[in-house]
C-alpha cells in the first residue's frame, strides 16, 4: 500500500488536471471567444483568456455567480476526504491553489483552522487505504460504524501535509479534546481530534465579480474588448452567428461571430448544449450528474461560542462529511448534503429532511446546541455540476465518491468549436482556467501570452490593513458621512471590496441623499449606485445577494430592501413607481429560496 501511495503522489505531480477530446488546430480571423456562464469557472476562464489578448464576451442567463458558486460551502480546501477516493492529484492541485488564492486574494480567502473530532484510536485504516488506492467497493465494505480512528486521521493528515510540502502552512497536530481554545465538541464521544489548516472564501460571489473586474482591466490595458452580459440569453445560427439578447434592455442586444464558445454553465451544461445544438440533443449521455447540497445559516450565540474561530469537519451518522463553520462574528454555517438531482437546478430547494439531518449532525457534535427551528436564520442549496455518465469518473459511484475533478469536453458538431466545463471546485477555478485557456488557445492557433499564477485580484490590499481602513474612512467622510459612521462604513466596505473600498465609498457621495445609510448596515445608500456602475448589478436581488451580501446580514429588514431599492432608483436602473413591487418580490424570494422570513414585529431602525 505504501508503494501505491508513493506512486500516486508522483503521478499527481505529473498529471494534467484537464482532459479534452479535441486536437484539431483551427484558423480564426477574430480573437473572440464567448463564455456562457458567469460563475466562478466562467469568470476565471474569461480572465485567463484576456491575459492572452483574446476578446471575450461573458453571457449569463442570470446574474454573475448566481449558480453553484453562491450555493457552495465556501471553502478553499485541499479536500482531505478526496484522499480516501484516491484523488491524490486533485488534492495536490487544490492545496497549491489554496496557497495561491490566500496570497492573491487575501481580502476574500482567509486561512481557517479545522478541528477533526475522532471517536477512537483505531478504526477505518483498511477502509481509508482501500479508498486511497482506488478500491471503492472494499473501502465501503470495510468502513466501521465509529468512523476513522486517530491513527487513520493522523496518517491522512500527514499525507495532506506532505502534498502541501514547500508551503508555509502549519502542519497538522493531534490533540486531546477539551483543551482550551478548541471547539467545545462533545469530549465524551470524541476524546481525540486532529487539527489542520485550510481556508474559507466567505463570499465567492464577490470573488467572481473581482475576476471579471480584473478581466476588464486587463482588456483595457491591452486595448482589447471585454464585455459582460448578465440576464441575457443566446441563440446561435447555423453559420455560427451568436445573437445575445438582454432580458433587461434592448439596447444591450448584440450579434457576433465568435471563434469559439465555452459552455461554463455548471449544472446547466447539458441544457445549454441542447439549446445551442438541438441537432445533437439526442446524445444519450449527459455530461452532468448533479447532486443537491444544502446548508443552514444558524444564529445561535451558544453554538457560535462553542465553535470559536475554528471550523469543525466531522462525519454525520451516515458517514457523510459535515462542516460546522464560523460565518462572520455571529453566525454558523452548516453543510452539506449530497443527494442526486435531476431537473432544473433553479428549482432545487432545501427539504425539511435535509434541515433535520444537518441539525442532527450539529447535535451529535455539540449536544447542548442542536439548532432550534427559530435559530435557523436561513438555508440555501444548490446543485454540484459533477461529471455525469457522459464523462469518465462520472457514473456508477455513490454521490460522495463521484470525482470532484474538472474536465473540458468538446462535443463534435456545431458551426464553431464548443467546449463544456464539467465539474470543478471554487478552489481550483484558477488552475482550471489556466489549463482550459491553454487548450482553447492552442486549438485557435494562438499563443499563451501570460497566466494568472501570480496576478492578485483587484481588491487585494497593497497597503497595511490600518492604512486601508483609514483611507476608506476618509473617503466615506468625503461622501458625507459623520466620522464615527465613516469608520463603520469603512470596516464593512473593506470586508466586501478590499482595496477598492476607498474608491467605491468616495463614489457613493456622488448622487442622491448624501450621508444616508442603508438600514441594518453601515453602508451608504450611494454605494448601490457604485455596484451598478462598476459591478454589473442591475436589480435588488443582484445587490442584496451578490454585491453587498446583505442576504446574510443579521440586521436585514424590509427597510434594508427599501433603501437598496432607493439606491437603484438613484442609479437610474429602477423606476420610482416600481420600487415597492421590487421590494415585495425580493421578500418573496428570500422566503422561497432561503426560508428567510423578515421580522416585521420589531420597529424599523431609523434611516
Ligand atoms: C452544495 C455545494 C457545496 C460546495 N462546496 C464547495 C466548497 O466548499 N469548496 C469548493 O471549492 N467548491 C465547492 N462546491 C463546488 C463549486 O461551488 C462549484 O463547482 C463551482 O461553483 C461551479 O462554478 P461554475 O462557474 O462552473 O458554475 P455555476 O456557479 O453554477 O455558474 C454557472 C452559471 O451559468 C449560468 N447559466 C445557466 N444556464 C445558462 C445559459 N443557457 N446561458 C448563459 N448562462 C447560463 C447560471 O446563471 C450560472 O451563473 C460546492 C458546490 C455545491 C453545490
Amino acid at each position: 500500500m505504501e508503494w501505491s501511495i508513493v506512486t500516486q503522489i508522483l503521478a499527481a505531480v505529473a498529471t494534467a488536471p484537464l482532459s479534452s477530446s479535441s486536437m484539431t488546430p483551427l484558423s480564426c480571423a477574430e480573437r473572440c471567444v464567448v463564455v456562457l456562464g458567469g460563475g466562478i469557472n466562467g469568470a476565471a476562464l474569461a480572465r485567463e483568456l484576456t491575459l492572452s489578448g483574446v476578446t471575450v464576451a461573458v453571457v449569463d442567463s442570470g446574474d454573475i455567480a448566481s449558480g453553484a458558486t453562491a450555493w457552495s460551502t465556501r471553502l478553499v480546501h485541499g479536500g482531505l476526504r478526496y484522499l480516501e477516493h484516491g484523488e491524490v492529484s486533485l488534492v495536490r492541485e487544490s492545496l497549491a491553489e489554496r496557497d495561491r488564492l490566500v496570497r492573491l486574494a487575501p481580502h476574500l480567502v482567509r486561512p481557517l483552522e479545522f478541528y477533526l473530532p475522532v471517536q477512537a484510536r483505531w478504526g477505518g485504516l483498511f477502509s481509508a487505504a482501500a479508498g486511497l488506492v482506488g478500491w471503492g467497493t472494499l473501502a465501503r465494505a470495510w468502513r466501521g460504524t465509529r468512523g476513522r480512528g486517530a491513527w487513520t486521521v493522523g496518517l491522512g493528515l500527514s499525507l495532506y501535509d506532505l502534498l502541501s510540502v514547500g508551503s508555509a502552512w502549519p502542519r497538522h497536530r493531534m490533540v486531546r479534546a477539551g483543551s482550551g481554545g478548541l471547539p467545545a465538541v462533545d469530549a465524551s464521544r470524541f476524546p481525540l481530534a486532529g487539527i489542520y489548516a485550510d481556508a474559507q472564501m466567505l463570499f465567492p460571489e464577490r470573488f467572481t465579480v473581482e475576476l471579471l473586474l480584473d478581466a476588464q482591466q486587463i482588456a483595457a490595458a491591452a486595448g482589447t474588448s471585454f464585455s459582460v452580459h448578465t440576464h441575457s440569453s443566446v441563440r446561435m445560427t447555423k453559420d455560427g452567428m451568436l445573437h445575445i439578447t438582454s432580458d433587461r434592455a434592448a439596447g444591450r442586444n448584440t450579434t457576433l461571430r465568435p471563434a469559439a464558445l465555452i459552455n461554463a454553465t455548471g449544472a446547466w451544461v447539458d441544457r445549454t448544449l441542447e439549446h445551442l445544438l438541438p441537432a445533437l440533443a439526442d446524445d444519450p449521455q449527459p455530461l452532468i450528474g448533479g447532486t443537491q447540497g444544502s446548508h443552514l445559516v444558524v444564529r445561535s450565540p451558544g453554538l457560535r461560542e462553542a465553535l470559536g474561530e475554528s471550523g469543525v469537519y466531522a462525519e454525520a451518522d451516515d458517514g457523510r462529511p459535515v462542516f460546522v463553520l464560523p460565518f462572520g462574528p455571529g453566525l454558523v454555517l452548516v453543510g452539506t448534503t449530497d443527494i442526486p438531482f435531476s431537473g432544473d437546478p433553479n428549482d432545487s430547494r432545501t427539504s425539511v429532511a435535509e434541515i433535520a439531518y444537518l441539525c442532527a449532525a450539529v447535535g451529535r457534535l455539540f449536544p447542548l446546541h442542536t439548532p432550534l427551528p427559530e435559530q435557523i436564520q436561513q438555508h440555501y442549496c444548490g446543485v454540484r455540476p459533477l461529471p455525469g455518465p457522459g464523462c469518465s469518473g462520472g457514473s456508477g459511484a455513490t454521490p460522495g465518491a463521484i470525482t470532484r475533478r474538472h474536465l473540458l469536453v468538446r462535443r463534435p458538431g456545431g458551426p464553431v468549436p464548443i467546449w463544456s466545463i464539467v465539474g470543478g471546485k471554487l478552489t481550483t477555478c484558477r488552475s482550471l482556467a489556466e489549463t482550459a485557456a491553454a487548450e482553447v488557445l492552442r486549438c485557435l492557433g494562438l499563443p499563451v501570452l501570460t497566466t494568472s499564477r501570480e496576478r492578485p485580484l483587484p481588491g487585494a490590499p497593497a497597503i497595511p490593513a490600518t492604512a486601508l481602513l483609514a483611507s476608506a474612512a476618509a473617503s466615506a467622510q468625503q461622501a458625507g458621512l459623520e466620522p464615527a459612521a465613516a469608520l463603520q462604513a469603512a470596516a464593512e466596505g473593506v470586508a466586501l471590496f478590499g482595496a477598492r473600498a476607498p474608491l467605491l465609498l468616495a463614489e457613493s457621495g456622488q448622487a442622491g441623499e448624501r450621508g444616508k445609510i442603508v438600514r441594518g448596515t453601515s453602508l451608504p445608500v450611494g454605494i448601490v449606485g457604485a455596484c451598478v456602475r462598476r459591478e454589473w448589478a442591475t436589480d435588488l436581488e443582484d445587490v442584496i445577494e451578490r454585491r453587498l451580501m446583505l442576504v446574510f446580514a443579521e440586521g436585514l429588514t424590509r427597510g434594508t430592501l427599501e433603501d437598496v431599492a432607493q439606491g437603484l432608483v438613484e442609479a437610474g436602473v429602477l423606476e420610482p413607481e416600481a420600487a415597492a413591487a421590487a421590494v415585495t418580490q425580493c421578500l418573496e424570494r428570500l422566503l422561497s429560496r432561503f426560508g428567510r422570513k423578515l421580522d416585521f414585529s420589531k420597529p424599523e431602525p431609523e434611516s
